[in-house]
Order: structure tokens, then C-alpha cells, then sequence
């Protein structure tokens, strides 16, 4: 399945960056504020300890980390065989929506519906 491998090298480097972004910002927000925890950030690069560092709640980077999450899931439903099938009707996702969104999980029909039907939900 190359079309899969593909989008798993985009979601993998989207990953990286994206956890990159998060690591610098907490470098620099808790440089100022606490100094214990910005030593804690330098000496890492492990996801698990960026993520708990995170939940000390940094506005700026909990929407970072939520798509690392969202990736995290893909990764899994590529690793499952099941990415690119809707979650909710299990049709097909079309192309173009998972090259525009590769952590797509659901087709745009229910999609839309979910985004009417639950307004809370920021996926
Ligand atoms: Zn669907």
C-alpha cells in the first residue's frame, strides 16, 4: 500500500514538527516562570514527558498537542489497516479530503453532521 506509506511519512513529519514547536514553547514559557521545569523540557525529547509537562496548562500549546494526538490516531488506524474508512458509515474517505486533512477520520457527510450534531466537539 504506498498511497498509505505516504501519508504516514506526511503525518510522522507533521509529528515531528509539531512536537518540536511544543518542546521550544515550553522551553521558552517556563524559562520565564519556572526554571526546575524549562531544565526538565531541555533534557528531553520524549513525547509521554512533553505531553505531561504540557498538562502544567499552556494554552498556546494544548492545540499543538491535540493534533499530535489526532496524528497519533492515524498512525494507528494506518497501523490497523483501517485508515482512509470513515469511523462512523465505514465507506470510503475520498482522496482529496485525506490529502487535505490526512488525520481525517470520518467522511465529509458525517463529518458535517457531527460538527452540527455536537457542538462542543472541536473534531
Ligand atoms: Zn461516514
Amino acid at each position: 500500500m504506498p498511497q498509505q506509506n505516504r501519508f504516514e511519512k506526511q503525518l510522522r513529519d507533521r509529528k515531528a514538527v509539531l512536537l518540536g514547536e511544543v518542546h521550544d514553547a515550553l522551553l521558552r514559557i517556563d524559562a520565564e516562570r519556572n526554571a526546575e521545569v524549562a531544565a526538565q523540557v531541555r533534557d528531553t525529547k520524549d513525547q509521554a514527558a512533553i505531553e505531561s509537562l504540557a498538562e502544567i496548562g499552556h494554552a498556546e500549546v494544548e492545540r499543538d498537542l491535540g493534533e499530535v494526538r489526532d496524528i497519533d490516531a492515524a498512525l494507528q488506524r494506518i497501523a490497523a489497516g483501517t485508515y482512509g474508512t470513515c469511523v462512523t458509515c465505514g465507506a470510503q474517505i475520498a482522496q482529496e479530503r485525506l490529502e487535505a486533512y490526512p488525520t481525517a477520520k470520518r467522511c465529509l457527510h458525517c463529518q458535517q453532521s457531527h460538527e452540527r450534531g455536537s457542538t462542543q466537539s472541536l473534531i
